[in-house]
């Protein structure tokens, strides 16, 4: 199945995507990941690389024709033919008709659109003790989802770290961008019949990722009946 997650930053779809990938095998693209991976190849003769790197540390967008660009690169990978969860893709309306052009050209669609919703609140805490793992990616949190070893990641044994932009500051900033440029999206995704469930994110881990799964099977099943 294609899966759309939505939500703020620090609603947990990283999370999700993580487990949904372990569960299913679908392919899961992060688009901050994809960012991030390449902020770490910045050399003095890529400067472009350096202005990126400034826009994710203040909590901006990366401008649309870049992203699209980024995007549509990504997805001439095979590994997206079984499957994917997409997490952090679209943000903008300009996105939103990009990735429908993409994937109508490819013949797909998405098969349900997960959106997780969580208050300011909530985010503060959560953000604020987030670590990952630069290596493998895996996700932690001081108090909820603790390394067994202090600082350490527990698959890879790789010293943990926290993003740049995950400060209280810049998350105001995120937030603000997610009302201003993204949340304009939803009511797109919303009139598209039966394929939006909205999910609280504040639940545990665990319900989350519960209830994600039975979106699912009541998706998989109106696919099915509509055949
Ligand atoms: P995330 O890990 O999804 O929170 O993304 C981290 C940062 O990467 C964002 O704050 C943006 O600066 C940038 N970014 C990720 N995805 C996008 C996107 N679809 N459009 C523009 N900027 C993005």
């Amino acid at each position: 199945m294609n899966i759309l997650l939505l939500g703020a930053p620090g609603a947990g779809k990283g999370t999700q995507a993580e487990l949904l990938q372990k569960r299913h095998g679908w392919t899961w693209l992060s688009t901050g990941d994809m960012l991030r991976r390449l902020a770490g190849e910045m050399t003095s003769d890529k400067p472009h690389i350096e202005r990126l790197c400034d826009i994710m540390a203040e909590g901006r967008l990366i401008p649309d024709y870049l992203m699209v660009m980024l995007l549509e690169e990504e997805f001439k990978r095979s590994c997206y033919e079984d499957g994917f969860i997409l997490d952090g893709f679209p943000r903008t309306e300009v996105q939103v008709e990009h990735l429908t052009e993409l994937l109508k050209k490819k013949g797909k669609s998405l098969d349900a659109v997960i959106l997780l919703s969580v208050d300011k609140q909530a985010v503060l805490a959560r953000i604020e003790g987030r670590r990952f793992c630069p290596e493998c990616r895996a996700g932690y949190h001081l108090t909820t989802q603790p390394p067994k070893k202090e600082g350490v990641c527990d698959k890879c044994k790789t010293a943990l770290t926290q993003r740049e932009d995950d400060t209280a500051k810049t998350l105001t900033r995120r937030l603000e961008v997610f009302r201003i440029q993204t949340e304009p999206i939803l009511p797109y995704y919303r009139k598209k019949k039966n394929i939006l469930t909205e999910i609280s994110g504040t639940q545990s881990v665990k319900q989350v990722s519960a209830d994600i799964e039975k979106a699912i099977e009541t998706m998989k099943k109106q696919k099915k009946e509509e055949k």
